[in-house]
């Protein structure tokens, strides 16, 4: 039996593992090559690693890892979680049936992309979600900004800090009279319409084509689609979560623990704040400590 099973190995996960190893614990980390900014060239913000691309950080972490002799990195993914503190179980979609004392859930959360056509093409690059993650390259630049509900309003003020030239696309959204006397005064131009098309050109640069018939072009285009976690293993143990604004997350206490002894959860899956490698990584490793503080004898 493992000491841990870590489900989701890249930020999370594999912070939460480091801890575990170093701790000499035994650990198995189930992982599907799948984390939330593949779709990205480079990931910013991380010390030490900023500006790299994403999956060599990932790449390099699971090198590092190779030195721990307790932790074994696995290429399947979970498909059910069972039992209850110091008996859990894990089946594989390999229809490998593993146990362990603890369990951190760090399998992130999935966008969903819009049926827009262009969306899913140009994600990652001309339409991003995190001024903290991709606005320094853009900075000063025309942004675009694709209303998603009242959050959306503070998108604006926090924008200001990279750029005063923005737009603000509604996308069928209702925006209350006072926010749009708001962006009025801030003279932020506001465009009616649902988005039709979004058009990618060069690096950046997304022109946006409206069902009113009218296009509008911007450097870099946000957008905040609404996500879900990426399995629903939580849901046969019926772990507590918290709604937010694009999506559901898990409910962990201040140690990373859910609301079922002995399960802990990390990463973008019980962040409610924004996504961040460095936060994913600082909570997995969070995770992986209190997982292990909680075996002690
Ligand atoms: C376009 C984009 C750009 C971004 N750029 C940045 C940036 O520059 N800087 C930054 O700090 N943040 C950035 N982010 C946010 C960042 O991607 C996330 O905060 C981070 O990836 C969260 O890490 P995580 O470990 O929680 O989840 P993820 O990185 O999403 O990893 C979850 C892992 O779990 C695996 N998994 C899922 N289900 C299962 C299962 N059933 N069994 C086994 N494994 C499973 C997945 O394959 C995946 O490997 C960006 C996000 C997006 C969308």
């Amino acid at each position: 039996m493992d000491d841990v099973i870590i489900i989701g190995g890249s930020f999370a996960g594999l912070a939460a593992a480091l801890q575990l190893g170093r701790a000499r614990r035994k650990v198995t980390v189930l992982d599907t090559s799948l984390p939330r900014n593949r779709f990205a060239g480079h990931s910013h913000g991380l010390l030490g690693h900023d500006h790299k691309p994403p999956l060599d950080i990932l790449a390099e972490a699971r090198q590092q890892l190779a030195r721990y002799p307790t932790i074994k990195l696995v290429n399947a993914r979970a498909d059910s979680i069972s039992g209850a503190i110091d008996d859990f179980s894990v089946l594989t979609g390999d229809g490998e049936s593993l146990a362990a004392r603890r369990l951190i859930l760090s399998y992130g959360v999935a966008d969903q992309m819009p049926d827009i056509p262009g969306f899913a093409k140009g994600w990652g690059t001309s339409i991003v979600p995190c001024p903290y993650c991709d606005g320094f390259e853009v900075a000063g630049q025309h942004w675009g900004l694709v209303w998603s509900g009242p959050q959306s309003h503070n998108q604006v003020r926090l924008f200001h800090d990279w750029t005063d030239t923005l737009t603000v696309l509604t996308d069928g959204h209702e925006i209350p009279s006072d926010v749009r006397a708001d962006l009025a005064r801030r003279k932020i131009p506001v465009v009616d319409g649902r988005i039709a098309e979004i058009a990618q050109q060069g690096d950046h640069n997304a022109i946006v084509k409206l069902d009113t018939g009218s296009k509008v072009s911007v450097d870099i285009l946000f957008a905040h689609p609404r996500n879900k976690p990426s399995a629903s293993l939580h849901e046969s143990l019926d772990l507590a979560t918290v709604d937010t604004p694009l999506g559901i997350i898990l409910k962990v206490d201040e140690r990373r623990e859910t609301s079922l002894p002995g399960i802990y959860a990390a990463g973008d899956l019980a962040n409610p704040l924004m996504p961040s490698v460095t936060l994913a990584s600082s909570h997995g490793a969070t995770a992986g400590i209190s997982a292990q503080q909680s075996m002690l004898v």
